[in-house]
């Protein structure tokens, strides 16, 4: 068996560990003679697996007692209509800050159900770093203020969640999600596509204060509504199984691995060392403004347009797969979630720069 290094953007690499206890659980989960899959979910067994994921979950993220963290289907994207469809009023107001593609998704979406106030954008300057907090026009009266504190496809990060005043923060945490401790009572909801930090796609989580539940317009339908969720343990209807068992194995892994200061450590360690080696190539280029740079994503460009494919084949060839860029904005992205092994890194510096020796 080889496996290789996987820097895709989502769904994107596991920890090795994790998949091979799947394996060894797969065909007889804990001598019970069968699957997680095959299990119901309101069995003792099952609901067992579920609360144990969401301890753990609680436990990696200090979640707060007045928070409840919900499993829900769909994906991120079926979370930028839960968000408006929850929290903002018929008439009402919703800021969101325009930062990359994922949040300008969120705001057209939120804009089939309400007024929405674009707080700031980097559009103009193709997207490569945030809007001076000064610069912001936040609304006073709007119901909640959304951010994207990474962006997948751009590369720029949040290192810190903003100061929005009273307002209810909403943060779209798909690629960075358990990436590093956050004060989770600086939110007031997060939500997070699996397919990252998490685990498999199917199973999206939500991070919610009490306060704002119940707050659903009359036409939401049940299955959008967070408190229909909240009010049944996320099993009003048949919750993705085997995603949330999976994610529970993860959370262990994490929870073993030091949690999640020492992935903050881990992954700053890992960006740090690809950004220093683009910024002194000569030949590789990465755009974004030092202070807003991912450690989750980072995109980068070649000298040479026309030597792409020559490098994609080559890299691939090495070991290290799904490097392409996004298909809106080209050249090459590495993701480097907690999965990623540092050695997956220094393996993708080593072939970078042997690339650039016989191109530059
Ligand atoms: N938001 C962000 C920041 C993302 O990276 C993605 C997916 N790459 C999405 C939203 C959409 O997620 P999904 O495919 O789970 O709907």
């Amino acid at each position: 068996m080889t496996r290789v290094f996987n820097f895709s953007a989502g769904p994107a690499v596991l920890p090795e560990a994790v998949l091979e206890r799947a394996r060894d659980e797969l065909l007889d989960w804990h001598g019970h003679g069968l699957s997680v899959m095959e299990m119901s979910h309101r069995g003792k067994d099952f609901v067992g697996i579920a609360e144990k994921a969401e301890a753990d979950l609680r436990r990696l993220l200090d979640v707060p007692a007045d928070y409840r963290v919900l499993f829900v289907q769909g994906g991120a994207s079926q979370q930028f209509a839960m968000v408006p469809l929850n929290l903002l009023p018929e008439g009402g107001s919703a800021d969101y800050l325009d930062t990359g593609t994922w949040s300008d998704k969120a705001i057209e979406e939120a804009a089939r159900f309400g007024r929405v106030n674009v707080v700031a954008s980097s559009r103009a300057t193709h997207y490569t770093g945030i809007p001076p907090r000064a610069a912001w026009r936040l609304d006073p009266d709007a119901a909640y203020v959304h951010y994207t504190p990474n962006e997948t496809i751009v590369g720029v990060e949040f290192h810190e969640p903003p100061d929005v005043g009273g307002r209810p923060l909403v943060a779209d945490m798909s690629s960075t999600i358990l990436s590093r401790p956050i004060d989770v009572s600086r939110f007031g909801l997060i939500y997070a596509g699996a397919q990252k930090n998490i685990g498999p796609a199917g199973l999206t989580l939500v991070i919610v204060r009490e306060d704002l539940l119940g707050r659903a317009r009359a036409a939401c339908p049940t299955m959008l509504d967070y408190a229909v969720f909240a009010r049944n343990g996320s099993m009003y209807n048949t919750p993705p199984t085997f995603g949330w068992y999976l994610a529970g194995l993860i959370f262990e892994w994490l929870l073993a691995q030091g949690g999640l200061p020492a992935m903050a450590e881990r992954n700053a360690r890992k960006a740090r060392k690809l950004y220093a080696y683009i910024d002194a190539s000569g030949f590789y280029v990465n755009p974004v403004e030092v202070a807003s740079r991912s450690w989750m994503n980072v995109p980068f460009r070649l000298a040479d347009e026309s030597l792409d494919a020559r490098f994609l084949q080559g890299a691939q060839a090495a070991g290290l797969h799904n490097l392409a860029g996004h298909r809106i904005v080209g050249g090459m992205r590495a993701s480097l979630y907690n999965a990623m092994p540092e050695a997956g890194v220094d393996a993708l510096i080593a072939y970078m720069r042997d690339f650039a020796q016989r191109h530059g």
